[in-house]
């Protein structure tokens, strides 16, 4: 079924909760009617393919254009060898509900993910990651269509290019090409808990029980102690990617941590297999001085420095936009470390 609507409301459809509202909204139901959906987009208006809205930032009150959602919720399993388990899920499945079901099906491999929010798509769009894992560890493939092509195409987990908060789907030339139908990932029924990351293996290491279950509930209850409830602060999670530097660069960044606050700083940092220094973006912010930064009604969440919040529930845009450049501009100069932006602006701003 296809749901077709015009000046269509979006504030309870992005996580920030901005007011926006789309031209045009068309939601789809299942793999059949994306063709469809495809034949409606004029290839010259703005087009959205919109999840859960948890990674984007409306920076218009009107979107000019059509929002394409996804409403297929199935959820298949087939056994494979090996103990291996193949799940198909539908796009529009929230990645959480999904997270939970195989957890309570005793699967392992997604319960690191608990308590993402969005939805299946894009997850694989987005190659979300949480806990030392990430959507690229499990997925096989991507089915999608391909709306200048007019046909579906699967993508193996080679072809969709994942690397940090990024894949394929993000590139150019194909963002807003292909309308994501079906993930399939490969999870376990034997056990593969994953508990070197993060406050984990601190709390099995009293004996609990490893189940992914038992995994999904520490990580939930860690997140909920971190980020804010969507339900009192609006957000979009981690609003910048944690950068990625070359080693001359993070040297560089030490020196100025150590005349800046003592020979005994630590700066935290994780060296990745390309021999690139990942350093948090969190501990950059914190340290520039930017601890409980505001701009209108946004501001940096006090326990989560990453994440700028809605505070005032209802900041602008523009409120979250100058934020942002204050972060970008004062961790640079205090740094000499650019921070990019995870969150996704709708439309664009040239
Ligand atoms: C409180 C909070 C905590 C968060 N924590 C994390 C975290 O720990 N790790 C992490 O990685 N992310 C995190 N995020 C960010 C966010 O949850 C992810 O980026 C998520 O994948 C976005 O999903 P969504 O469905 O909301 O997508 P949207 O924000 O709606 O869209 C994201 C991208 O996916 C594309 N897309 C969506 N659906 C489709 C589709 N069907 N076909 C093609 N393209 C599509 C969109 O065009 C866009 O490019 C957090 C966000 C919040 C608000």
């Amino acid at each position: 079924m296809i749901i077709q609507a015009t000046d269509f409301d979006l504030r309870s459809r992005n996580t920030f909760g901005l007011p926006c509202i789309a031209a045009q909204w068309v939601e789809y139901s299942s793999r059949d009617d994306i063709p469809a959906v495809a034949a409606m987009l004029d290839g010259d208006m703005p087009r959205l393919l919109l999840g859960g809205g948890s990674n984007i930032l409306f920076t218009t009150p009107v979107f000019p254009g059509t929002v394409v959602h996804s409403n297929i919720l199935t959820i298949d399993a087939e056994v494979l060898d090996g103990g291996r388990v193949r799940v198909t899920a539908g796009s529009g499945i929230t990645m959480d509900r999904l997270v939970e079901r195989t957890c309570t099906a005793g699967l392992w491999g997604m319960e690191n993910l608990s308590l993402i929010p969005g939805e299946v798509g894009a997850s694989a769009v987005q190659n979300v990651g949480a806990y030392g894992c990430e959507a690229a560890d499990l997925i096989e493939t991507v089915e999608a269509f391909d709306t200048v092509a007019h046909r579906f195409v699967t993508f193996s987990a080679e072809e969709c290019c994942f690397a940090y908060r990024h894949s394929f789907f993000k590139t150019p030339e194909a963002r807003g090409r292909y309308i994501i139908a079906a993930v399939s990932f490969i999870l376990s029924s034997k056990p593969a808990p994953r508990l070197d990351y993060g406050n984990l293996s601190a709390a099995f290491a009293a004996g609990r029980d490893i189940t992914p279950m038992a995994v999904r509930e520490v990580v939930t209850e860690t997140r909920n102690s971190k980020l804010p409830d969507p339900s009192v602060a609006g957000s979009a999670g981690s609003y910048f990617t944690n950068p990625q530097v070359q080693p001359a660069v993070f040297e560089a960044v030490k020196a100025k941590a150590v005349a800046m606050f003592g020979p005994d700083v630590k700066v935290p940092h994780f060296i990745q297999p390309d021999g690139r220094v990942k350093i948090p973006a969190a501990w950059l912010i914190d340290r520039s001085g930017l601890k409980g930064a505001t701009e209108g009604g946004a501001g940096l969440w006090p326990t989560q420095p990453l994440v700028i919040a809605n505070l005032s529930g209802d900041c602008t845009a523009a409120d979250v936009i100058a934020l942002e450049n204050r972060v970008v501009a004062t961790v640079e100069s205090t740094f000499g470390v650019h921070l990019v932006p995870e969150v996704e602006k709708a439309p664009l701003l040239s």
